[in-house]
């Protein structure tokens, strides 16, 4: 059977981060049901184009997933059992919620892991709470240690802890402490993204239409500086067990997070609920982004079927975000052409540059970005836009 991840967007949040361009936004209990059953119909009805595939990775994304009591997680896991084909035998699928500080208790983590939830991804981002704040979230890192230790007492034992760099009036030394305690909890896998000032959110007020003045809000860090908090999250990292796998995402042995990995490597994923989007064998869709409508059972979606320029433009620059880049037996079993026909002249460049490197191992030729190319990858990433 061919495989299959789920992806279930929740778009409630106790209230919006500054920074954030997320599809989530507050709720009351009501429309939170609402939405739980409007989802479950999705689920259901969308089963049937499923048929051929096992699902082995499912992601609950936000939004805040954890603002769902543990029944209505509960209840939407039945409604992708009952109606779908899960991995089982020696490996079980890997189920992952994303959870915020502040939304749970010991009771509801129990609730979720009986649920089948296997993996969290707790939304930490700083250490520091001057900095949480500014960022605008809703928990001081007491309020993160309190679901840490709840998460490990419900037995997970496997979990991922978001954080955040390049933050307002961060330095690189708060950004070690932001690393270090977080990594002295041991868990088994860690985002580490820099943050990014996206249009349509209050950060893009303050920090680019400078609505505000840098005593009301402290500055963001510069390029050098972001680069030196980049670099050291990498060594620093390291030494605590970890290995990057992708640019922004680090872990230890084994647990590399399955769901994500699919994206980069373009394989099959279905996506249920608000705005959230899907990819089956090269085509594209996304569901509406009204709340209105989708609650209506009007999910209006968008299909796009990808050409083999654009399939081929995704392969390259998502397989590069991961450490061990692409492969050209891979490029060929899909494309039925050899890379070096089609991006030859880029690769040669690249290497030229110092921005590429290449291995043969015994059955497998790859091509993965050199700790130079990852500082620059967009820069490379454009170089694979074909005519
Ligand atoms: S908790 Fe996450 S999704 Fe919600 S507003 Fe904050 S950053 Fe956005």
């Amino acid at each position: 059977m061919k495989k299959l991840g789920i992806y279930i967007h929740i778009p409630f949040c106790v209230r919006k981060c500054f920074y954030c361009d997320f599809l989530s936004a507050p709720s009351d209990e009501e429309t939170r049901e609402r939405y739980v059953k409007s989802l479950c119909r999705e689920i259901k009805q969308e089963a049937r184009a499923y048929e051929q595939y096992q699902v082995d990775t499912i992601f609950f994304g936000g939004g805040t997933p954890s603002l769902l009591t543990a029944e209505q997680i509960q209840r939407i896991m039945d409604t992708v059992r009952g109606n779908y084909s899960l991995q089982s035998g020696k490996e079980e699928p890997e189920i992952t919620m994303e959870v915020n500080p502040g939304t749970v208790t010991f009771e509801k983590l129990c609730g979720y892991k009986k649920a089948g939830i296997n993996r969290l991804s707790i939304g930490l981002q700083s250490v520091r709470d001057e900095e949480l704040k500014a960022l605008g979230r809703i928990h001081t890192f007491e309020e993160f240690k309190d679901t840490w230790n709840f998460a490990r007492k419900a037995g997970f034992s496997n979990i991922n802890v978001d954080l955040m760099s390049a933050l307002p009036g961060q330095s690189v030394e708060n950004w070690r402490e932001s690393l270090e305690k977080a990594a002295a909890l041991g868990p088994e896998h860690i985002s580490a993204y820099s943050l990014i000032v996206e249009e349509g959110t209050l950060f893009f007020d303050w920090y680019e239409e400078k609505t505000v003045t840098d005593e009301a809000h402290p500055p963001l860090p510069d390029e050098d500086k972001e680069r030196e908090m980049y670099k050291l999250t990498e060594e620093f990292l390291k030494q605590y067990g970890y290995h990057r796998y992708e640019i922004s995402n680090y872990a230890k042995e084994g647990k590399e997070c399955r769901h994500n990995r699919r994206y980069w490597q373009r394989e099959n994923y279905a996506g249920f609920g608000l705005g959230a989007a899907s990819m089956v064998e090269n085509v594209r869709w996304s569901n509406t982004r009204n709340l209105q409508q989708y609650l209506e059972a009007n999910r209006k979606e968008d299909r796009q079927v990808l050409s083999e320029k654009e399939q081929m433009e995704e392969f390259m620059f998502l397989g590069l975000r991961l450490t061990k880049g692409v492969s050209t037996q891979n490029f060929y079993r899909q494309f039925g052409k050899e890379i070096e026909s089609v991006y030859g002249q880029v690769l040669t460049e690249l290497m030229e540059e110092k921005l590429l490197l290449k291995t043969e191992e015994a059955e497998e030729t790859r091509y993965f970005l050199s700790p130079y190319g990852t500082d620059v990858s967009n820069y490379c990433m454009a170089q694979f836009l074909l005519d």
